[in-house]
């Protein structure tokens, strides 16, 4: 399960800004999970119940944001949304997409 290795770069990055901003608390933490991203919430959720104890994010709020993806065809350029990264263009029926969003799994903000 790569969940429990994002959970723990999760940490480390709030750990970093945790150290740069002197705090030694951390209110609440935003994360962007993108519906491409290949991640399972549910799984990470899990994953970061278990590993964030003791650590700086122990009694931290974590919000997640989901971010639905998006995707636009090389062919007609239409722009859609999509939860499958080999989806087929709903306007011309090309297999010829780019991502353009929900790849992302990222921290969006913090609070200390
Ligand atoms: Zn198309």
């Amino acid at each position: 399960m790569h969940e429990f290795s994002i959970a723990l770069s999760i940490i480390d990055i709030a750990e970093e800004i945790a150290t740069k901003e002197k705090a030694d608390q951390i209110q609440s933490i935003d994360i962007e999970i993108g519906a491409l991203s290949g991640v399972v919430l549910d799984a990470l959720k899990f994953a970061l119940k278990i590993t964030v104890e003791g650590t700086i994010l122990g009694e931290t709020q974590i919000n997640f944001f989901p971010i639905s993806g998006k995707a636009v065809c090389n062919d007609c350029n239409l722009r859609f949304e999509t939860s499958d990264l080999l989806a087929i263009c709903p306007g011309c029926g090309g297999g010829t997409l780019e991502i353009i969003d929900g790849k992302q799994l990222r921290v969006k903000s913090l609070t200390v």
